[in-house]
């Protein structure tokens, strides 16, 4: 009989940047997810970034149609 250890060993990856978790600290997004904390925070650097261009972009857009 061949028995899979996938079931009993869950592998933990970063869903981020998709490579192994158990070597870092692990720690959990704003969703539940399992992510490294450097990966984490980049994310919320990127989060911050985007929602800032979208901000912009949108005055923009405001501006031209008033
Ligand atoms: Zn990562």
């Amino acid at each position: 009989m061949l028995a899979t250890k996938l079931q009993s060993t869950p592998v933990k990856v970063c869903l981020i940047c998709g490579t192994n978790i158990l070597l870092d600290h692990p720690v959990m997004d704003g969703r539940g997810l399992c992510v490294h904390a450097s990966c984490h925070e980049k994310q919320m650097l990127l989060n911050a970034a985007a929602q800032q261009i979208g901000l912009w972009r949108q005055s923009l857009v405001t501006r031209k149609s008033a």
